[in-house]
């Protein structure tokens, strides 16, 4: 193992089920089987990260009381995450409610829960501060994601994944994520995604944004476009995130940002490939034969 990954972030069950189709307000339909899967994007980014296999990862996030604690920290661990510091909290654990119709469209409702609670302190402070990149998103409170981002020792890196969107005062990142439509929010412009990424420079110097099956842009001194990996989509979700951990994995075992997107990518194409989120995420061997 070379290099330390910190991923600060949310976990949560993801409770589908299938419907003919979305009820309108007041309507009840009837859905089919009732699915768990363990989900939220901290959590899936950072089974991304572990499986990867370069990197030892950590995962801080707060779970409740319950067994949904036990089933998201179980998925966590058989993935080879560092479990040992999250912290317990007396609200329940995130949950997602995804609804999905047979054209293949969600809707889903998140109840936060304790992932609205994390609070970072004490060892899981200098947990990050051993680490040489630390990994964030936005659906756990703006104070963890700054806390982190503060606790980190000169040289290591703040990766920022800013999804999903939401108002962003200034953070003290080194690398930012976003896919398209996170871009434009926080560029607040809509332009072409080499445009976007420049503007995005302003708030950290290098930018990653996600095009789907186009692949992505990457911006430091300059701006390259890395074109996407040709696959049969079976089911995008967390391809964003497989993308984030697997990123993350591989700027800690000291590659450049460039490479470390090629391998992001190829993971992520894997994963799109697959049903679920972190049931999707492909290991380094399976990475290492897909991109040869
Ligand atoms: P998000 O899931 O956050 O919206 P994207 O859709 O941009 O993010 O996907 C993230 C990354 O996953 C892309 O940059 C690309 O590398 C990979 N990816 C997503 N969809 C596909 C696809 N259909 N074919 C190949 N790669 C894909």
């Amino acid at each position: 193992m070379t290099g330390r990954v910190v991923v600060v972030g949310s976990a949560n069950v993801d409770l589908v089920v299938g419907v003919p189709r979305h009820p309108g307000a007041g309507e009840t339909v009837l859905g089919g089987d009732l699915r768990r899967s363990p989900g939220g994007k901290g959590a899936n980014q950072a089974v991304a990260a572990a499986l990867a296999g370069g990197a030892e990862t950590t995962f801080l996030g707060a779970f409740g009381p319950g067994d949904g604690a036990g089933f998201l920290l179980s998925s966590l661990a058989k993935a080879g995450v560092r479990t040992d510091l999250v912290s317990r909290v007396d609200s329940a654990t995130g949950t997602a409610f995804i609804m999905v119709s047979p054209d293949g469209e969600n809707s889903i409702v998140v109840a936060p829960g304790a992932n609205s609670r994390l609070s970072l302190a004490g060892e899981q402070l200098e947990r990050i501060a051993a680490a040489d990149v630390v990994l964030a998103q936005l659906e756990i409170p703006l104070e963890a994601v700054t806390a982190a981002a503060a606790a980190r020792r000169p040289g290591a890196r703040m990766v920022l994944n800013a999804a999903p969107s939401r108002p962003l005062p200034e953070i003290d990142a080194d690398v930012l994520i976003v896919n398209e439509h996170e871009a434009a929010d926080l560029a607040g412009a809509s332009a072409a995604p080499e445009e976007l990424a420049r503007i995005l420079q302003r708030r950290a110097p290098a930018v990653v944004i996600t095009l789907g099956a186009a692949g992505c842009v990457v911006a430091e001194r300059e701006v390259a476009h890395l074109p996407g990996f040709r696959v049969s989509p079976v089911d995008t979700t967390g391809a964003g995130d497989t993308f984030c951990g697997v990123l993350a994995a591989a700027l800690a075992e000291g590659r450049p940002l460039r490479e470390a997107a090629e391998r992001a990518g190829a993971a992520a194409a894997l994963a799109v490939t697959r049903p679920g989120a972190q049931s999707a995420v492909p290991t380094v061997a399976e990475v290492a034969e897909f991109a040869a």
